[in-house]
């Protein structure tokens, strides 16, 4: 074959990270029919399966053509720690020199994946260690999925179908999936879809800190849960703290989510408000009291997160009183709220402290004097690695 030949070749395609509409398509773009879609979607999400011939239900001639023209490829796990909590967290390697950061979070019956989905992030909240490094890349759908794949395997989880470990899905790990819509959409529905994950739509849960005109479409495309990273009860201060709010203030935002919410088929669900709490910055009564106000009409719970102090950040964590007396005002009100518990602090697992490998477009990370908040476990992996 000469060079120009070589150059139309496609790349193959992944089909890790295709949805079932891109999966169907695919199939009938190759002339076979669409039940060979569930068939693979069954394969790599609920047996954990990524080589063709291990795919029993498929003739050996379809396998063959397969090979030709497509991959399943997850992303690969550079690292593993476990806390002594049981908290586990993945390094995952993607392309580009960049690693993101998976946690898993086990509670009794309940075990809580927390997914990545971009490398970085171009939002910059003040109190984010995330945030600090910078932007990269969206990931693809393959890399978000794959996240839950590996966890899911981790545990034994597809292979035997055993007891599922993953019972829970949050957005909440490194960047803002909103920014990153369609993969992210995508990859949410995969983990829903009874023919891979099967997880409830109540467990589920999309994280954004306010892209108002992104939100505004996502009751268009899943029906997952929404969480909204608020952190204050003003514009003047979350201007501060979250910077795009500048762009989309809170009361769009509210508004906004509350119509996502209560354009849900199930309309008893609430859109869950989180709350970092900074010691002196965010954590007063008078916050809490403007926040009681400012929810009033909003069917909403509260998720309270002590800030979790990382390096480079001048903001200290929430004090205990500080903390009980917030909530107690919140409790009285008549708000149902709940105080998220530190785990896997060990590990640097903990909410907003991970920080993955960030190759920075932006250049933000210079400004912050990188490679301080990224844990050196990670500097060393990296470096013998690439
Ligand atoms: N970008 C999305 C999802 C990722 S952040 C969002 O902002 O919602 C997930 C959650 O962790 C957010 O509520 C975020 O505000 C919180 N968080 C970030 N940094 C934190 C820190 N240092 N301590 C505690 N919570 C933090
Ligand atoms: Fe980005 Fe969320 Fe961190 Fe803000 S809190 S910088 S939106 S990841």
């Amino acid at each position: 074959m000469n060079q120009t030949e070589d150059a139309v070749v496609a790349e193959p395609v992944n089909l890790m990270g295709l949805s079932e509409a891109k999966l169907i398509a695919f199939f009938e773009s190759i002339g076979e029919k669409k039940f060979r879609a569930t068939q693979v979607l069954k394969w790599i999400h609920q047996f954990g399966v990524i080589e063709f011939d291990e795919m029993s239900n498929i003739s050996k001639v379809l396998r063959e053509k397969l090979k030709k023209i497509a991959v399943i490829h997850p992303p690969h796990v550079i690292k593993q720690w476990d806390s002594v909590d049981g908290t586990r967290k993945f390094l995952i390697e993607v392309s580009g020199g960049n690693a993101v950061e998976t946690v898993f979070i086990p509670d009794g019956e309940r075990g809580t994946l927390c997914v990545s989905s971009q490398v970085g992030c171009s939002l910059d909240c003040s109190f984010c260690a995330t945030g600090k490094q910078g932007f990269n890349r969206d990931l693809t759908c393959a890399e978000i999925i794959g996240q839950v794949w590996i966890a899911a395997k981790s545990f034994g989880q597809l292979a035997e179908k055993g007891p599922r470990k993953v019972t829970n899905v949050v957005m909440m790990g490194m960047g803002e999936p909103l920014l990153n819509f369609d993969n992210s959409v995508d990859a949410m529905n995969l983990m829903m879809h009874d023919n891979c994950y099967g997880l409830s739509k109540r467990r589920v849960t999309l994280s954004t800190s306010g892209v108002v005109p992104m939100l505004d479409k996502l009751g268009d495309y899943t029906d997952a849960c929404l969480a909204i990273s608020l952190h204050a009860p003003n514009d003047a201060l979350r201007n501060e703290l979250v910077p795009i709010n500048k762009k989309y203030p809170i009361a769009m935002l509210l508004a906004s989510a509350e119509r996502y919410i209560t354009g849900l088929p199930d309309n008893r669900r609430k859109i869950t408000i989180e709350y970092t709490l900074i010691d002196h910055v965010n954590d007063r009564p008078e916050h809490a009291e403007e926040l009681a106000v400012l929810l009033k009409d909003i069917p909403v719970k509260i998720n309270l997160i002590p800030f979790n102090p990382f390096n480079l950040s001048n903001y200290k964590r929430v004090s205990n009183n500080a903390l009980r007396r917030f909530q107690t005002i919140l409790v009285e009100a008549g708000y149902t709220t709940t105080v998220r518990t530190t785990r896997g602090e060990d590990i640097d697992a903990a909410c907003g402290q991970l920080a993955g490998a960030v190759n920075d477009k932006t250049r933000r990370s210079e400004r912050y004097g990188l490679p301080g908040v990224v844990s050196e476990d990670v500097v060393k992996i990296m470096s013998h690695s690439s």
